[in-house]
């Protein structure tokens, strides 16, 4: 370690005398990897195991027998500090022929050959962007070189870690009654959900439908949930203001009893018993509200408005196509007048009113009016905005968006289910704050 060290002072004493001036970003970046190189020597020093007294020279075999001591054997291990050697004990089954590394174990470094450090790493920059981009913040970062394919296995197996210990939280919960959460009374307590695709690979659409009619599906629905608090609103402007930093996402592509098992743990763990309004949001998709029935029974729901005007603006380009003026005309009475003011009777008996000759168009008046007079009692938004609640669903939109989009829908990407929600595991894991959690868990188990 001494001779690295001085060898590169000497180097950057050489280059001042010979007055050719000091690149900063040379001699950090010299340093980082003189000082890396030596503390990976200092731990490969560390790691040569010594072979195991003779009469230790056995351990219990999970099949029952004894594994007998082989030898010292020897790895290559990536460490933050570079490549080091490991040379450790290794044991062996006569009978089932299964090996073990009991150092491996101690050192969690068993099946992989990338220390617990570069996989924190790894899931880092796997979570953040796409592989190739890790591998390559991982020079810069880190100075160490990585495949793109190390940085893929490593995110995904973390993820998929992550997720496995989510799903017995799960089992256990449904299993148990779940202990009340000690803290503070929660003001109010939203739980918002939605679906958004994504990509996958071929195999994971086999005999599926798509959104059209006779194509394949390109795509798999994940479903993603938040849950967030709310203790003040703006009495000027009327609005809701949401608790900063208060909110957590799950998802997973799933189905929706699987969901929501998911979305009810969190909104658990997050207060929900505590909260003195509960509310959960949604666009008008059908699943969302059969969870809330099943899960949340008794919270507000609030179908979100921007989705309701989506929808009578979809009507109204196909009764007064590219007719500009007779559609801002229709839709001053029946959004402003009927939607905003939450008259939803009056809406819906104003829709049943209008007669197509067109079939595609009597069809959809049939679809539109049906979606409002199955919400109606989730579209009241002047008594929402008197309770000041929000009325828009912006969390989980921009969640749909920031967790799942920008990451997993980029142009060229395709998913496997598992490598998708490894990943979405991952990300969710990051985003609420508890990775750190997670690593020290695991560190202690
Ligand atoms: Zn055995």
């Amino acid at each position: 370690m001494a001779r690295e060290v001085n060898q590169l002072l000497d180097r950057i004493f050489a280059q001042r005398h010979q007055n050719r001036g000091s690149d900063l970003e040379a001699v950090e970046t010299a340093w980082r990897t003189t000082l890396h190189r030596a503390g990976a020597a200092a731990l490969s020093a560390l790691f040569q195991y010594q072979p195991p007294a003779s009469d230790q020279r056995q351990l219990p075999c999970p099949c029952g027998h004894l594994a007998q001591y082989q030898g010292l054997r020897s790895k290559p291990v990536l460490t933050v500090l570079g490549l080091v050697r490991v040379s450790r004990p290794y044991y062996l089954c006569a009978r089932c022929h299964q090996g073990q590394f009991p150092a491996d174990v101690e050192l969690d470094i068993a099946d992989t050959e990338v220390s617990p450090g570069v996989r924190r790493m790894l899931a880092v920059v796997g979570a953040a962007a796409p592989f190739d981009h890790g591998r390559q913040r991982m020079q810069v970062l880190a100075g160490l070189e990585v495949t793109t394919k190390a940085v893929e296995r490593t995110a995904e197996a973390i993820g998929g870690d992550i997720a496995a210990g989510e799903r017995h939280q799960i089992q256990r919960a449904i299993q148990l009654d779940l202990p009340v959460v000690i803290g503070e009374p929660v003001r109010i307590l939203y739980v918002q959900m939605d679906g958004t695709g994504v990509p996958v690979v071929k195999k994971e659409t086999l005999g599926r439908q798509g959104k059209t009619d006779g194509q394949p599906a390109h795509t798999r629905e994940a479903k993603l949930g938040c849950v967030f608090t709310q203790t003040r609103w703006d009495p000027k402007k009327g609005y809701a203001i949401r608790d900063p930093n208060s909110t957590t996402y799950v998802g997973a592509i799933e189905t929706v009893e699987e969901f929501g098992k998911r979305i009810y743990l969190e909104a658990w763990n997050r207060g929900y018993s505590r909260a003195e309004t509960k509310v959960v949001m949604g666009d008008g998709a059908e699943w969302i509200w059969n969870l809330a029935a099943q899960h949340f029974p008794g919270a507000i729901q609030i179908v979100d408005l921007y989705h309701a005007r989506q929808h009578l603006w979809d009507l109204v380009r196909k009764l007064y196509p590219n007719d500009a003026a007779s559609q801002k005309a229709w839709m001053r009475v029946h959004q402003k007048r009927l939607l905003d003011k939450g008259k939803i009777e009056k809406l819906v008996a104003a829709l049943r009113t209008i007669r197509a000759t067109n079939p595609e168009v009597t069809e959809k008046i049939r679809t539109e009016t049906e979606y409002f007079a199955r919400n109606g009692e989730r579209m009241r938004y002047p008594k929402f905005r008197r309770q000041h609640l929000f009325v828009g669903s912006g969390v989980i939109e921009a969640g749909c968006k920031t967790v799942i989009g920008s990451r997993l829908k980029q142009s060229g990407m395709f998913w496997t289910v598992q490598g998708a929600n490894d990943i979405l595991a991952l990300r969710c894991c990051l985003l609420n704050g508890r990775f750190e959690d997670y690593c020290e868990t695991r560190r202690t188990a």
